[in-house]
């Protein structure tokens, strides 16, 4: 059996970290099976049409590295793969169906569908779509129909869902699922505008481009059943299911906006590098080893397997992306690291340095972020000197006396020729205990005047890489200031 699975996003603005898992695992099953991915665009509701969203689905779906095999932009022997360039299709099947007495015209207006829901809500009912108060809804063959159609009459076209047994079908995840028909609206097929619903278009598109596994979001999961129901009434084969599990905030909500970033180009914003981004994304859900977590993309293919996507939901865990982060960035050639880094430096205005100075830097900071945009905000002082100092640390360390034994300290190092951290710190210990003061509160004085800042690498490291010149300068500056 060949395998063709699909990406059918609906452009609504951008791409959700759930599309990215659900292309991300269709990608790998495909790679897997060496079968086809698919792009197909699912745009026929109208009303939610924004402007460039393909465009920024595309561009999110590049850069996490998943390739197509047919879609919009690679072309394809089944397309178009954009389903507002296919609707003449629609409307055929849908006639097919009103043919084979599987589908109706119904022709309520909107007043009469709310009085409807209303009455059938007073009455406790289900408020589905009642047929037997439909007292307009007939079949093509009822001349009214004809004269209604052509008199223009806006109407819709309704799946008949048997009234009664089950809809069974599938899961390669959740195994069967059954569904009783009684629960089942008749679907609206096409709608007053002409357009057809995702449903019809969806299995339509899925049927003529011939796909073998529709893999998909759990919200998807309540659709299946009339998905199944249209196969049945146009006498298709059917598809494989398998619907991947919700994404969850930490609190074990919904993944939702209000909690965080929802959006994969918010991410690449924030500097994640992608083979962790994309590492990260694959385990949602989903885990082929119990003893690590860090994958190739290769792995991934070779080791991807649908029948162990778990049921129960992912959580999205930010603090885990971040480790998953650092873990890449940890490993990433030195030189690449610089580049990265001079590209945030130019970004902020900063000076750039040579490169030698840069490697320097990294090395010292490199376990202490989870992004390189995190060095120039966490020590901005390697790069130029501190604009404001650290108050309490001031208040802390700063005392009266100060001034006099930084300038004795000054003294010191001014004739050291040798500004190892080594040295610094030989010389540094000798100096505390001829006049006897503790290491800590120097090196802590040292940090104020050099750094700024409270905390960050070691201090005679720090100095090390910033060099004597500037160490010297900066003390100077602060005795100035402060004396
Ligand atoms: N257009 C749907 C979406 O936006 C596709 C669901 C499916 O894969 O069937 O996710």
């Amino acid at each position: 059996m060949t395998i063709r699975v699909r990406f059918a996003p609906s452009p609504t603005g951008f791409l959700h970290v759930g599309g990215l898992r659900t292309a991300l695992y269709n990608y790998l099953f495909a790679k897997h099976h060496q079968g086809k991915l698919i792009l197909r665009i699912e745009d026929t509701d109208r009303s939610r049409f924004v402007e460039n969203a393909t465009d920024n689905l595309i561009n999110s779906l590049s850069w996490a590295g998943i390739s197509f095999d047919e879609g919009p932009i690679q072309g394809g022997d089944f397309g178009p793969y954009l389903q507002s360039e296919r609707l003449p299709l629609y409307k055929k099947f849908a006639d097919v169906l009103i043919q084979k007495d599987e589908a109706y015209y119904a022709f309520d207006s909107e007043q009469e569908i709310e009085e409807m829901r209303n009455r059938l809500s007073a009455e406790k009912k289900d408020p589905k779509y009642d047929r037997m108060s439909m007292k307009n809804s007939l079949t093509i063959n009822d001349n009214s129909v004809k004269e209604w159609i052509n008199s223009g009459k806006p109407y819709v076209i309704r799946l008949k869902i048997p009234e009664t047994g089950n809809v069974v079908f599938n899961d390669i995840i959740r195994g069967e699922v059954s569904v009783p028909c009684k629960d089942i609206d008749d679907q609206v097929l096409i709608k007053s505008d002409g357009f057809p619903t995702y449903h019809l278009a969806n299995v339509v598109d899925d049927h003529l481009m011939q796909i073998s596994h529709v893999i998909r979001g759990e919200e998807w999961l309540p659709s299946t059943p009339k998905h199944v129901l249209l196969y049945k009434a146009f006498e298709w084969d059917m598809p494989a299911f398998a619907h991947l599990p919700l994404l969850l905030n930490k609190d074990k909500t919904k993944l939702s906006k209000r909690q965080g970033s929802v959006a994969v180009e918010d991410f690449i914003e924030k500097g994640y590098l992608k083979d962790a981004f994309v590492n990260f994304i694959a385990l949602l859900g989903w885990n082929p080893t119990s003893d690590r977590e860090i994958y190739e993309i290769k792995e991934l293919i070779e080791l991807f397997n649908l029948e162990k996507v778990n049921k129960g939901g992912a959580v999205f865990d930010t603090q885990k992306l971040d480790w998953m982060n650092a873990q890449y960035l940890r490993k990433l050639p030195v030189g690449q690291l610089c580049e990265m880094l001079e590209n945030e430096l130019i970004k902020r205005n900063f000076p750039v340095k040579e490169k030698e100075y840069l490697e320097k830097v990294i090395k010292l900071f490199i376990e202490r972020v989870n992004f390189i945009n995190e060095i120039p905000e966490i020590a901005d002082y390697m790069f130029r000197p501190p604009e404001e100092f650290d108050e309490n640390l001031k208040i802390k360390e700063w005392k009266q006396d100060s001034p006099q034994i930084i300038k004795l300290y000054l003294e010191t190092i001014n004739n050291t020729s040798e500004f190892s951290h080594d040295t610094l710190y030989q010389i540094t210990k000798q100096f505390c205990d001829e006049n006897n003061l503790k290491l800590k509160n120097i090196a802590q004085l040292l940090r104020l005047m050099i750094t700024g800042k409270s905390a960050g690498a070691g201090m005679f490291e720090t100095m090390e890489v910033i060099g004597k010149k500037i160490v010297i300068e900066r003390i100077e500056n602060f005795l100035k200031n402060h004396s």
